[in-house]
């Protein structure tokens, strides 16, 4: 993690806030200018200190702050040192930011704002072979589904993103399954009964609705989403393939993410690795996972799930 730390608030021990008790102060700018100019230094490096978490935490690409910094050279994105840029971006720590730097023969002690033209290209293109930006939304609405094989790990990628994430809305779906320990009605799911169900359905108050593992009933409430879209927000279902489809159909500008396993192996380590279940059953897990595999072409962006929180970064970057 780089150091992305800003300065106490105090001010410095040299600053005009805080002179040296030493004389010759008529040698110094007049105070009050003194005192501005320390203001504007500590406020700009506050506001490097906020860019570089912002590409830390994937708020906005690199390329994002590296575009900034070349249209206002003067701005703090302009005033950042190379070596700070490169080691905001996630896995690059000094040594490997060095190299970077020697390969692409840049000085250390360039600032963003100043790079020459080459330096501009050989860094853009740099960021855009290790860390592709998505596509733009082109026309996308901000309604975000994501789904995926059984077991492939949605519902913990969703629980980060709803912990992480606060202006993303999580749509809560309704459903006839009884609440397991810990699940809050509201929050993790409405519990209805198969009447309410079917009176949501019949009142058209549900987006999508679906039977899941031929067992139970689930649905998502459209209301809160037609809210949350129209304040700007983001909004996320985490719904199965049939109600995928189904919001590919009611809105065809909606952005389908299709979550993958880190391979074939991991999936069947997840849907039948505690071995508890008999051959046929495994045989029908396998096959169910096989085909909803070859759904992942319908959907717009794949996102692999070998890491919770990285996968949910990535999937909270597709709803900006
Ligand atoms: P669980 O009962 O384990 O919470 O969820 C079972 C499955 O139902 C998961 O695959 C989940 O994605 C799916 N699911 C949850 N809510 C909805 C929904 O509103 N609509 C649809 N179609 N599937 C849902």
């Amino acid at each position: 993690m780089p150091d992305t730390s800003v300065p106490p608030d105090g001010p410095a021990p040299d600053s005009p806030e805080n002179p040296p008790r030493s004389s010759g102060a008529h040698t110094r700018p007049p105070e009050v200018d003194r005192v501005a100019a320390s203001r504007r230094a500590v406020a700009a490096r506050r506001e490097r200190a906020a860019l570089k978490r912002d590409v830390t935490m994937r708020v906005i690409s690199p390329q994002e702050l590296l575009r900034r910094a070349l249209a206002g050279p003067e701005t703090p994105a302009g005033a950042m040192r190379v070596t700070e840029f490169l080691t905001a971006i996630p896995a690059i720590g000094e040594g490997k930011r060095d190299r970077i730097l020697a390969q692409l023969g840049i000085s250390p002690v360039k600032r963003l704002g100043g790079l020459g033209a080459r330096q501009r290209s050989v860094l853009t293109a740099f960021l855009d072979e290790r860390l592709p930006e998505p596509r733009p939304r082109g026309g996308r609405s901000r309604l975000v589904v994501l789904a995926g094989p059984t077991a492939v790990g949605k519902g913990t990628v969703a629980a980060h993103i709803r912990a992480h994430h606060p202006e993303i809305m999580l749509s809560v779906s309704a459903t006839t399954r009884a609440p397991r320990p810990g699940e809050v009605d509201g929050e993790h799911y409405f519990f209805v009964d198969d009447a309410e169900f079917d009176r949501m359905i019949a009142a058209n108050e549900l987006l999508e609705h679906a039977t899941v593992h031929n067992r139970f009933r689930y649905g998502t409430p459209r209301g809160p989403i037609r809210t949350a879209l129209a304040q700007g927000r983001a909004v996320l279902l985490e719904i199965d393939l049939q109600g995928a489809r189904q919001v590919l159909a009611a809105d065809p500008a909606a952005t389908l993410v299709f979550l993958l396993p880190p391979s074939w192996d991991e999936l069947v380590q997840r849907l039948v690795g505690r071995g508890t279940e008999g051959d046929e059953e495994r045989a029908r897990r396998l096959r169910t996972a096989k085909v909803e595999l070859a759904a992942q072409g319908e959907f717009d962006y794949r996102v692999v799930n070998d890491d919770v929180a990285r996968a949910a970064e990535e999937v909270a970057a597709l709803t900006r």
